[in-house]
């Protein structure tokens, strides 16, 4: 039996990974921030909030990258204005990804890995999450990770990693993750690795760097999927998820209710579910008073609701 995982946000809260709306507090309330991060919280709150100070504290970090997102592509390639715009989208997400590090979280607890010990081959997971909370868990419990994506690297490594794991789980994240980056120049998906700041897939005939465009940025998408037109890598793996959403006999939601602003996602589970020739299981562990209403519009034949919040169901149920 095929079972998909839906993972959102309340599946890494036990960890301690913030919220979406607390993310930009997180940032800049600090009080030992950098004056170029000072400067980028002025920035934000002067583009996008009406120069009302710390205004951008009170917003939810994926509407402020989606927002950015748009304002980059309307913006003129290669003008000073560009340039600027990109330097502050940076900043805004290397100071994201160094909140969720593993590190900073304590993601090393029992829940995470019942939750590891309860996969079997078949199963799927499905994270809006950037952290890695997850995979660690995975690895942790002799599981490999599988992107779904085609990551470059040499093939010893691939063959040491097959031989460790005996079971690699598809864990498709649908929103990007903390550990990969894309180039800017041939958009292709690979895993950060530290000081690489070039692609070096981009390379000329006399093995010099190309000149132009060939940075390499972090692969965190915001809700809108407004990236997926350039990145063949993302568009693949949303429809890899839609593949196995419309063949799944088991779907389980954790800690995750459907925002009203993720339309792509709404989109997205009605299609797979309506596709399904097969009826399907829906589970959801959203705590003890889940707003189902989105969800239930979706699944109309039922949803079975544990009640339970993801740490105390993980470590319950067998
Ligand atoms: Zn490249």
């Amino acid at each position: 039996m095929s079972r998909v995982f839906l993972l959102g946000s309340g599946f890494s809260v036990a960890a301690g990974a913030p919220l979406s709306r607390e993310v930009l507090k997180k940032i800049f309330a600090r009080d030992s921030k950098t004056f170029e991060v000072a400067q980028l919280e002025t920035w934000l709150d002067r583009h996008l909030f009406h120069n009302r100070s710390h205004g951008c504290q009170q917003a939810d970090f994926e509407e402020v990258i989606s927002r950015l997102e748009l304002f980059e592509h309307y913006s003129e390639p290669a003008s000073k204005d560009r340039r600027l715009l990109e330097a502050k989208v940076n900043l805004l997400l290397k100071e994201f990804i160094s909140l969720l590090q593993p590190d900073k979280l304590r993601d090393k607890l029992s829940c995470y890995d019942s939750f590891a010990r309860k996969l079997r081959p078949g199963d799927l997971i499905l994270t809006f999450n950037y952290d890695l909370v997850v995979e660690r868990a995975l690895e942790r419990n002799n599981l490999g990770v599988d992107y779904q994506l085609f990551l470059p690297g040499s093939p010893l490594d691939r063959e040491s990693t097959a031989i460790r794991f005996q079971l690699r789980i598809p864990v498709i994240k649908l929103h990007g993750s903390i550990n990969l980056v894309f180039c800017t120049r041939c958009y292709s998906v690979r895993e950060a690795s530290a000081g690489a700041l070039l692609c070096n897939q981009c390379r000329n005939p006399d093995r010099s760097l190309a000149k132009e465009s060939s940075t390499l940025r972090p692969f965190l998408i915001a809700p809108t999927l407004f990236k997926s037109y350039s990145l063949p890598d993302l568009r693949r793996i949303w429809y890899t998820a839609y593949n196995c959403l419309s063949r799944a006999q088991e779907l389980i939601i954790i800690g995750y209710s459907l925002p009203a602003a993720d339309i792509l996602t709404a989109q997205l589970l009605d299609f797979a579910h309506r596709s399904c020739p097969h009826p399907q299981k829906v589970t959801v562990v959203n705590g003890p008073h889940p707003d189902l209403t989105r969800l239930q519009s979706l699944y109309i034949q039922g949803i079975s609701n544990t009640g339970l919040a993801f740490a105390d169901w993980a470590n319950l149920i067998p």
